[in-house]
């Protein structure tokens, strides 16, 4: 650590703030945390490296957001009300005005889920950022992959392809027509937005949940496979991100609809008896559910049909397109 700033100085000024919702926060040996009467807890740990997840220089408030917003979606996807957090820092030097942007966009965030960081770890070494998020849920109401079953509607949250699509536009492979437009899917891909009062709201309703990280086919085929089902999505139906409909190039609309990470959307499955619930849902907090396909008996992987029932050629052999910076 730099001479001018003591490892818990930086701590004391950077990472310690209250916390509301725990019996004792950043500064002891360990945190002290209270779990509700009746709940699990939910615990997933999530890091991004400097040159795997994240580009060299990346803009510092984006990235204390995004590296909390992937766990805070881990949560969401197991229905999951996140609570506490601990944050496991690497910093190749001190940099304060750094740091300083980088606990803004992190706390900012947590802010907005009431959430606590209560401890963490920080030491000298290539950037890199590790959370560790504990949530609740009431027992026996957490969402898992494993509970498809045939029959079961398949949904999908939001909009798909626009991260993917911002990474695309950020290698230069692809430039788009308007900055405005620009900016959407780069904020897309940096400031991802976590559905956690969706998932919260789904427990009732959905029989499997996942995020969409590594794009819509592979992390629906986590689904099926712990579910033992197959799955007939109907392509046609899949939303996608407006941006995706100012290129008029199909090839790159379904790499980045299929196979495009970091969406940070949720996949779900839910008896068909639950739709108009669903439908009143998505209205109530104001996120797009869509109905996509269903659940099949029969094995993964799933079917991609398009408007007739036709399985789609263009993905024979489809690897994944959103590999990392
Ligand atoms: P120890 O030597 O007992 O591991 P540390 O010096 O690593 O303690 O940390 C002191 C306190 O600061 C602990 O409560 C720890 O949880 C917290 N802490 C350390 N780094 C961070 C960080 N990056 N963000 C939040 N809390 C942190
Ligand atoms: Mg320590």
């Amino acid at each position: 650590m730099s001479p001018r700033l003591s490892e818990f100085e930086l701590i004391r000024r950077y990472f310690e703030r209250p916390a509301r919702g725990a019996v004792l926060g950043v500064g002891d040996d360990a945190a002290l945390v209270a779990p509700s009467a009746g709940m699990e807890l939910a615990i997933s740990v999530d890091t991004l490296n400097e040159g795997v997840h994240f580009f060299a220089g990346a803009d510092p408030r984006a990235l204390g957001h995004k590296c909390l917003a992937v766990n805070l979606s881990d949560m969401a996807a197991m229905g999951a009300k996140p609570r506490w957090a601990t944050l496991a820092l690497s910093l190749p030097a001190v940099d304060e005005a750094w740091l300083s942007e980088f606990a803004r966009g992190l706390f900012a965030l947590a802010g907005q889920h009431a959430l606590d960081i209560i401890g963490g770890d920080t030491t000298r070494g290539p950037l890199s950022v590790s959370i560790t998020v504990i949530g609740e849920v009431p027992f026996g109401k957490a969402l898992r992959r494993s509970g498809a079953r045939p029959g079961d509607d398949l949904w999908v949250s939001g909009a798909l392809g626009g991260a993917a699509l911002g990474l695309a536009v950020r290698r230069g492979e692809v430039r788009l027509p308007s900055r405005e437009i620009a900016v959407g899917v780069a904020r897309r891909l940096d400031e991802p937005e976590p559905r956690v009062e969706l998932g919260v709201r789904l427990r009732d309703f959905a029989t499997a949940a996942i995020d969409i990280s590594d794009g819509f086919v592979a992390d629906l085929g986590h689904i099926l496979e712990r579910s033992g089902v197959g799955a007939r999505v109907r392509y046609d139906q899949l939303p996608r991100d407006i941006a995706l409909g100012h290129l008029g190039d199909r090839a790159l609309e379904s790499r980045c609809v299929l196979s495009g990470g970091d969406d940070y959307e949720l996949i779900f499955t839910a008896p068909g008896e639950h739709r108009s619930a669903i439908e009143a849902l998505a209205a109530g907090i104001g996120v797009l559910l869509t109905r996509v396909g269903d659940i099949v008996a029969g094995a993964p992987p799933a079917a991609i049909i398009d408007a007739r029932g036709e399985p789609l050629p263009v993905l024979a052999g489809f690897d994944h397109f959103a590999g990392r910076p």
